[in-house]
């Protein structure tokens, strides 16, 4: 059997189909061009270059910034039954020289190496004399000065690259888009405009999350409690801050480590092993935690404090759910978090025009708290993306996570007892005459004698005192100034208090939980975790998170239904795969689970799912016959969002006339000159076209060339 990347995807990785610019980025780099890939984390970026690895006939050497990641990428490999090694200063000189003869008798497809190694001449010299198809450089960002990780080292690639005799392919990759970077990077490695594929950056499964006017501790504590199973990564500002937050957590008996640059590279290698074999689930750290964190079923990364700029945020919370599922992103703000980055950059040897940019950029950061509109659409139009739905109903801006209570009845309360007191006391006070709290200063003060005493015994005094503070900022309530503020009543006050007047607030909706609990989930994790310990390898090399959760929506009872399961290559199946049957067969009788009728109910909870989703509403109203402008009418939505509701109903496989939003005249044309502008850009697609095209029409063409594309291979 020929080994075609498709076939390599399923037979190794188990994987059905490719992720949006993979199957582009292996054709061109086995046509032997040299390629850069620009996809979003989690986008896929390995297999583009370990596919071709495999194709083709020398080996390919990965240049990786990472020393701490090169063990799990090539424990992932080789459970995958890919042949590969790594070389690093980890490791005896012994094992190194058994290393390389193993490489010159040709016995691995792939190795990965960091740029220093090209410092030592003697390596170079043996570099030189293997046979080389394929060099790749991971995290490519890094060759440029103006990345935010520029590695000197990753300069010596392209002094190295000119060095060897038989002109190797290069690919490139990376997770950052922005103009200069990419210029440096495709300059010094010598690749052309048209061998750049640069996808979206959308990020579908992340949630993106909004927390404003709340007490930053009691939300994470809220937050992490409830979703005390997922692993996550709080970012804060500054060391110090790290320690705190830290110590409160840890306090709070949660599994928590830290990591920063001040801590000893014991303890951060420590932190960052117990995170990635799930023997912590959370993480607090400065920025210094980073780069590479490999862990896929991160489920959330919360900001404590804004970072510097949308790249460092998109790039920070996208560590978050690699694997696909379902993950938020929440960025914690107040409005004085401004000063510390405005401090940092004033603070910094900055020439006074990169201050300005920087400046510039923070701005945007800033915009990005404060706006109303999708946040989603916020950060891709950051990133130069255009022709965008108006809202993705998957963050806090579009998902209504707030909702308006009556709070009446509590206000009405809260004043009369404040008249009660004779408007003589302070806001703790009052708090505690209305908790009907018996300490010493209430009963000495015969406080507790009040009609108004303990008329609120539901609430927490912090409660009562946070809607106290919710009334002041309201006018209700005046504080008058002094060492000692008083409570006092404004005239609004009196407008409630005769039932004149209705009070409502706005409150965000309880934290809920990311994933529901799934016994069969916490069953398969758990042997997923025995079988790592067993093998020494982090859980993830074993199963992403994403495989298990396919487990449980399909059930397999047998070899051909495992092994339809996505992630299951057949070398993995041959390892593992009847462990996990036996665990899906021993739940299933201790259940008494009836298989069929359950896959029945995942399916129909699928499609209730789907249905909550916006696009699926549209989908349906075109399913009854309507035209676009008539759904666009009925739901109240622009026409472009229906339009883009219909392409990624047809990128699902439903069920799209795409050739009707396309005049006959042009069809053939946009095909023609998408297939020409060969990495699917709309702009230069558009820009070559006549105007009246839209980018809709373009868009509904690639995707039925995709469609065309998906049957034949
Ligand atoms: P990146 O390096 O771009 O952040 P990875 O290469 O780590 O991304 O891939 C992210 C996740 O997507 C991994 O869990 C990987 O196994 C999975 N993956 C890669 N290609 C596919 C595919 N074609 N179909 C499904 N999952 C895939």
């Amino acid at each position: 059997m020929s080994k075609t990347p498709k076939r390599i995807l399923q037979k190794y990785f188990g994987y059905k189909s490719f992720k949006p610019g993979q199957k582009e980025i292996i054709d061109n780099i086995l046509t032997g061009n040299n390629t850069a890939g620009i996809l979003p984390t989690g986008g896929g970026k390995s297999v583009c270059f370990q596919i071709p690895a495999v194709c083709l006939s020398g080996i390919t050497v990965v240049f990786s910034p990472l020393i701490s990641l090169m063990k799990d990428q090539i424990d992932s490999l080789k459970a995958v039954g890919i042949d590969a090694t790594f070389i690093n200063s980890s490791l005896s000189r012994m094992e190194i020289e058994n290393r390389i003869e193993k490489v010159r008798s040709n016995r691995y497809d792939l190795l990965y190496i960091a740029p220093e190694r090209l410092e030592s001449k003697k390596f170079l010299t043996i570099l030189r004399t293997i046979n080389i198809s394929l060099v790749v450089v991971d995290e490519a960002h890094c060759i440029s000065q103006w990345g935010h990780d520029f590695r000197p080292a990753y300069l010596l690639i392209s002094d190295f690259l000119g060095k060897l005799d038989n002109d190797p392919i290069v690919a490139a990759f990376t997770a950052t888009a922005t103009e200069d970077v990419r210029e440096d990077m495709s300059n010094i490695l010598n690749i052309q405009e048209s061998n750049i594929f640069i996808t979206s950056f959308d990020r579908p499964n992340l949630n993106f999350k909004l927390i404003k006017g709340e007490d930053k501790r009691d939300f994470i504590k809220e937050y992490v409690t409830t979703n005390s199973k997922e692993a996550g990564i709080i970012y804060a500002a500054t060391r110090k801050e790290v320690d705190n937050l830290y110590s409160f957590l840890h306090k709070e008996d949660f599994a928590v480590g830290k990591y920063h640059a001040g801590l000893n590279s014991t303890t951060r290698k420590k932190t960052q092993n117990d995170f990635l074999h799930d023997r912590i689930k959370i993480v607090v750290a400065t920025n210094a935690f980073g780069m590479g964190i490999d862990k896929s079923n991160v489920r959330y990364v919360i900001h404590h404090n804004m970072p510097k700029d949308i790249e460092s945020y998109y790039q920070e919370a996208g560590r978050a759910g690699r694997d696909g599922e379902p993950s938020e992103c929440v960025l914690l703000f107040s409005p004085g978090d401004t000063r510390l980055p405005k401090y940092f950059i004033e603070q910094s040897d900055f020439s006074l025009e990169r201050k300005k940019l920087a400046h510039k950029k923070l701005q945007k950061m800033i915009n990005y708290s404060y706006t109303d509109s999708c946040l989603r659409n916020y950060i891709l139009e950051y990133f130069g993306e255009d022709d965008l739905p108006n809202r993705c109903y998957n963050c806090s801006n579009c998902n209504d996570n707030q909702e308006i209570r009556d709070v009446t009845v509590q206000t009405q309360k809260i004043l009369s007892c404040i008249y009660r007191m004779n408007e003589q006391y302070g806001v703790t006070k009052t708090a505690k005459v209305l908790s009907g709290s018996k300490s010493k200063a209430v009963l000495e003060l015969d406080l507790d004698k009040l009609s108004t005493y303990g008329i609120m015994t539901k609430y927490t005094i912090k409660e009562i005192k946070n809607l106290i503070k919710f009334l002041v900022a309201e006018g209700y309530i005046y504080l008058t100034e002094g060492k000692y503020s008083v409570t006092k009543l404004s005239d609004k006050a009196y407008a409630v208090l005769e039932g004149k007047k209705r009070v409502e607030q706005i409150v965000r909706k309880e934290t809920e939980k990311i994933s529901e609990d799934n016994e069969l989930f916490n069953i398969l994790r758990k042997l997923r975790k025995e079988i790592a310990a067993e093998e020494r390898v982090a859980p993830f090399v074993v199963f992403h998170d994403s495989a298990l959760q396919d487990m449980i929506t399909k059930l397999p009872s047998n070899k051909e239904e495992m092994l339809q399961v996505s992630g299951m290559g057949k070398i993995k199946f041959k390892k593992y795969g009847s462990r996990f049957l036996d665990r899906i067969n021993q739940y299933c009788v201790d259940e008494d689970i009836d298989r069929e009728k359950k896959k029945n109910q995942q399916k129909e909870n699928k499609i209730i799912n789907e249905d909550l989703k916006s696009h699926m509403k549209s989908y349906k109203l075109y399913q009854a016959g309507k035209e676009l402008e008539e759904i666009a009418e009925i739901r109240n939505l622009a026409l472009n969002t229906i339009r883009n509701h219909m392409i990624r109903a047809a990128k699902k496989g439903l069920e799209v006339d795409l050739d009707s939003f396309v005049p006959a005249q042009y069809r053939q044309l946009i095909l023609k000159t998408i297939k020409e502008k060969s990495n699917n850009k709309l702009k230069p697609i558009k820009e070559a076209l006549p105007e009246d095209i839209s980018y809709f029409q373009i868009k509904a063409m690639i995707c039925k060339k995709e469609s065309i594309e998906g049957d034949i291979h």
